[in-house]
Order: C-alpha cells, then structure tokens, then sequence
C-alpha cells in the first residue's frame, strides 16, 4: 500500500474524507483559491527549475516571458529578489519513494533539495496566506516525511534543515532533524498508517477541509435531522451540520455562477436565482464636498475616515500607530457565524 503526507493529511482532516477521496476515488473538489494557489506554486517550481538547469541565480527576463496572472507574476517578481541560487547540487520537484515496511511504500514530492556536504537544505514553497508557527513546523508530519524521504537520496547526509517558505509573505520558518531521529520518523508515519488501516468506521468530522472535499453533497453531517437542541451533542452535530452546508453553499454557488452568466437568472417558485444587479454611486471627495457646500450643508459631516489606508500607514509608522491607539473608540460587536479556530479534532 502507498502513502503519502497528502493522503495522511487527509485522514487526520476528515476520515471520511479519506474514504471518498482515496477509497471511492472521487475527484477533488477545485476552488478558485486553490487554483490561485496552484498556479503560484507551479510558477515557483517552473522558475526554479530554469534556473538550476542553466546555472543562473536569478533571471527577471525568464518570468517576465511567462503566461501567467498579474498575482503570480508579482509574487514571482519578489520570490526573484529574495531568493538567488548559487551554484550547487540541486534537486527540483523530485518524486520519490521508500519503503517502511514490507508492505507500505511512503512517497513524496520534494519541492527543492539542496545538498551542502553533510547537510542537505528541503524546502516546501507554501503558497497559502497564512504562516505555521515555529511549534506548528516542528510538529509538521511533512516536514518530517520529507527529511526522510530525502535521506534516501543524499545516503551521506547527516543533518537535514527543512524549510517551509510562505512565498506570498515573505516568511521562512525551518526544523532540522538529524539522521537518528529518522527511526522514530518511520515508526510515527507506521503509527499514523495503522491508525487508518483499523479505522473501519471512516466518520465525517467536519472542518476547515469540508470545503475542498469531494463529499459534501452525500455527506452523512448534512442529515442530522434535529429539530431542538436538547443535549450538548445535538448542538455540536448542528454546528458539524451548518460547517457542511456552508461548504455546499459555496460548491452550489460555484456551479450556478458559470451558468447564471451565460443564461441568466433561474426563476424558482417565487424566487430568482442568478446575479442580481444592484445599484450604487460614488462620488470624488472635492466634487462632493464643492457640491454640498454650495448647498449649504457642512462637507465634513458626510465624509468618512479612510480607516483601512490609515490602518496601512500605522503598520509602518509605530509613533502614529501609538497616537491612533490613544484616539481610536472599541466598536467591536459579536456576530454568529463560523470561522477558524478551536480544536482541529
Ligand atoms: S464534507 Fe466535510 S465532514 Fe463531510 S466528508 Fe467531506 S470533509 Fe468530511
């Protein structure tokens, strides 16, 4: 059987998950972040690989003869001033597998190895736009899964810095393991594989992953069928129900979006489903105010504070960001809805 840090994630997200994705081999659902994020990602691989085959530490030419978004293009512009390669033994998006027991083939895309005598430098490009921790990294089952798997293919190394590099921020945090540590690697990845070979129940645990799952549309989460909370545990099979319907939502959407705009709106029951145009105005701030003036109204009464620019100036000027604090008035409010955080189980 083969595993990979893909496929264990997966489990640890949602056992069901598992099953549909690699059991029932649905395929995956696509978004539109992920799609972003995928193409950053193949743009990062593609550049670096160009410039490794030719020798090159940088080339903004070779980016800028590139197909690729205006988001892309900037992350990859940035990645090019803050990333060079000197000269060295390379290996870019490499394939590779080992053995971890008779049975069980662990395998895995390296994005770069970089050999440096004893040491052997692994870096992750992440293109997500969120950065792990330290204690998150040092955790991190990839990061781990890939010091091994590279192990195998520079058998001289001693050490291994593995890196995972949040292109989009500009972050890099990184962990190192040494070749011993490589035994307890094998027995956790043996320990997480047993786990998903005994589980003969592959629940639905809902989460931050319901959004990319093949699943949602049959998932057992979605058919609580409770009408009263009556216990701690119906209310916590409505809020697993509620994350999957949110996740469903935007599938749904995503799927009538493309045909709403070709064929318009879709007249259900009394209800129109589709894009709806509703109209607003603007207008320039010295226009406005001129206008209102002549009118005899005080200008300053309608207009509003920029606070997202000023917030952006205060990130990089700490004494207005100290005098903004003295002025600023708590509208914090509480809103149901979901969002990230809690526990992951
Ligand atoms: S929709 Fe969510 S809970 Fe249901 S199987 Fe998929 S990931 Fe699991």
């Amino acid at each position: 059987m083969r595993y990979s840090y893909t496929k264990l994630h997966t489990y640890e997200s949602c056992p069901r998950r598992y099953q549909v994705e690699y059991v029932e081999k649905r395929p995956q659902a696509s978004t539109p972040e992920a799609r972003r994020g995928s193409e950053v990602h193949d743009c990062v691989a593609e550049y670096v690989k160009h410039l490794v085959a030719n020798g090159l530490q940088t080339d903004l030419d070779f980016i800028r003869s590139l197909g690729i978004s205006a988001e892309a293009r900037e992350i990859l512009e940035t990645f090019a001033t803050s990333h060079m390669f000197p000269e060295g033994t390379y290996l870019v998006e490499k394939k590779h597998e080992i053995p971890l027991s008779d049975s069980i083939i662990f395998s895995g895309v390296i994005d770069l190895a970089e050999s440096r005598d004893l040491d052997v430098v692994i870096t992750d490009y992440k293109t997500f736009w969120r950065t792990l921790s330290q204690v998150e990294v040092e955790n991190n089952l990839q990061m781990k899964g890939y010091a091994l798997l590279t192990s195998s293919l520079f058998p001289e190394a001693d050490r291994f810095l593995c890196e995972m590099d949040f292109v989009r921020l500009g972050v890099t945090r990184s962990v190192t393991y040494n070749r011993e540590d490589l035994t307890e690697i094998v027995s956790e990845l043996l320990r997480r594989i047993e786990q998903i070979e005994n589980d003969e129940t592959l629940e639905a645990r809902p989460g931050g992953s319901c959004d990319w799952c093949a699943g949602k549309r049959d998932c057992p989460a979605l058919t609580t069928g409770i009408e009263a909370i009556s216990s701690r545990e119906d209310a916590e099979a409505l809020a697993d129900e509620l994350i999957v319907l949110k996740a469903r939502d935007k599938e749904i959407q995503a799927l009538l979006k493309p045909y709403t705009t070709r064929e318009g709106p879709i007249a259900r029951n009394g209800m129109l489903v589709g894009y709806h145009t509703s109209h607003s105005a603007s207008y320039k701030t010295l226009d406005l105010m001129a206008v209102l003036e002549e009118r005899g109204y005080d200008p300053f009464a309608y207009l509003r504070p920029d606070t997202t620019g000023v917030k952006k100036i205060a990130g990089k000027d700490e004494a207005l960001a100290a005098d903004l604090a003295e002025i600023s008035i708590d509208n914090s409010s509480s809103k149901f809805g979901i969002r990230k955080g809690g526990d992951a189980s």
